[in-house]
């Protein structure tokens, strides 16, 4: 039976040749003994033929990922903690043949500190909540069923170093800080992040800049032909290609603030339609697919973008998946593949008392339940967010990424993973 051949279904195949990639290093350092324990025997019960990899220092894993004869593997799949495989869907994503790469199944078996795309997984799968060595049986048990996925990602711009794509989350302020600051606890497991909110806490900080994003609109779940649908643009200077607006062009979304101010509602400005302009795709000769709703990250706003008018928070949050550690579900109603940007911010002036019942709440799912009203949460296609403050930290899937000025856009099932 050949595999490998392009053709791939939304199960696993059986024989299934599956490459396992474990962290000996992730969270507690447990990784190994875990898999030893609880899913080598589990997985050869169920037929699932696999290559076990020890990675042995960072980017080991999205190197093997990048240099793969992928006819060999029916799926790939990690045993850490989401930063193993966020290494692994970039790997693939830098393939010059990247449209197929993507196409293989990735799966994830919680073995590190931070687990969300696991706790996520298990989540969809309409179990009741464990955590620990219990999540990591019942991904295992998912992962034997086989069953595969669409995923959303997120493809996330930085000033200088080369496109990302993300599958979990985008953090700013709070949220980040936690995150990275936490890693030195990281031998508690997933109590880091506990740990990490309570110091935090104590010395809360206010981060400024600018927030801006593209709303989902009723249709957001249904795929939007971007070629098709010119957007709002503006633009400062008077373009000799495009047509002069007619003023029944003027769209019924007045814009908000651009960040360069160049834009207004008022019919004399130049408010027009146009075609996304061809440079809009700037990485189109990098691999992976344009990104057809962002202007270069030194251009003005498209005018259709809602501009966030608080210019100081507490932490900016955008999630693809529901939870963002095992015991954080902070999108409970999140689908792996929506197509749909969960974006959360808290705006400054919160307490931390406020706070605090905020993050008691996530890890019942009841976020908005809080009607906490310095919390605000829209669903987006995508955003940009320019910090103001020289220094600071920006997360992507809980890894730390050049800090500046950064923005994303999701796109609709472009990965594949295995649900179960
Ligand atoms: P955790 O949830 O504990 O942070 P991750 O999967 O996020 O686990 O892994 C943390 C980091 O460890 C990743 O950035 C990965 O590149 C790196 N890594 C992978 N293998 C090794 C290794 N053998 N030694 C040290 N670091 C490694
Ligand atoms: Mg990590």
């Amino acid at each position: 039976q050949p595999h490998g051949d392009g053709v791939r279904t939304n199960e696993l195949p059986r024989p299934c040749r599956m490459m396992l990639l474990v962290n000996p290093q992730s969270g507690k350092g447990q990784a190994l003994s875990l898999y030893n324990r609880h899913i080598q025997q589990m997985l050869n019960e169920a037929g699932v033929q696999h290559t076990l990899i020890i990675t042995e220092h960072q980017n080991h894993a999205r190197e093997l990922v990048r240099e793969a004869d992928l006819s060999q593997w029916d799926a790939m799949v990690i045993m850490s903690g989401d930063g193993l495989l966020y290494e692994v869907i970039n790997g693939l994503l830098t393939r010059p043949d990247w449209e197929e790469a993507v196409r293989i199944p990735v799966g994830i078996l919680p073995g590190g500190s931070g687990n969300a795309l696991a706790a996520s997984i298990h989540h969809y799968s309409g179990g009741s909540p464990v955590f620990g060595e219990d999540l990591l049986i019942s991904c295992g048990f998912l992962l034997c069923k086989g069953l595969v996925s669409p995923m959303d990602l997120v493809s996330i711009h930085v000033s200088s170093t080369p496109r990302m794509f993300s599958f979990l989350s985008l953090a700013w302020g709070f949220v980040a800080d936690v995150d990275i600051e936490s890693e030195k606890y990281r031998h508690a497991g997933a109590a880091r992040f506990t740990m990490g909110t309570l110091v935090r806490l104590a010395s809360l900080r206010i981060y400024k800049g600018k927030l801006a994003y593209l709303p989902c609109t009723k249709d957001c779940n249904s795929e939007r032909k971007v070629k098709n649908d010119p957007t709002l643009h503006c633009n400062n200077q008077t373009s000799s290609t495009t047509p002069p607006p007619a003023l029944n062009q003027v769209t019924d979304t007045p814009s908000k603030n651009s960040f360069h101010n160049s834009c207004h509602s008022n019919n004399s400005h130049q408010v027009h339609r146009t075609e996304n302009p061809p440079h809009a795709n700037a990485t189109t000769a990098a691999p992976g697919p344009p990104d057809s709703l962002l202007l270069p990250l030194d251009q003005p706003l498209p005018s259709d973008w809602e501009v966030v008018q608080e210019e100081q928070f507490v932490l900016v949050l955008a999630m693809y998946q529901s939870h963002l550690g095992e015991d954080m579900v902070t999108a409970p109603d999140a689908t792996v593949d929506e197509g749909v940007i969960h974006l959360y911010y808290v705006r400054a002036g919160i307490s931390r008392s406020a706070l605090l019942r905020l993050f008691l709440a996530m890890e019942k799912g009841a976020l908005l339940s809080t009607n906490c009203q310095h919390l605000v949460y829209t669903k987006v296609r995508a955003l940009r967010l320019e910090p103001h403050s020289p220094k600071g930290i920006i997360t992507v899937d809980g890894e730390v990424v050049e800090y500046g000025p950064v923005q994303a856009e999701v796109h609709r099932g472009l990965a594949r993973l295995i649900t179960g």
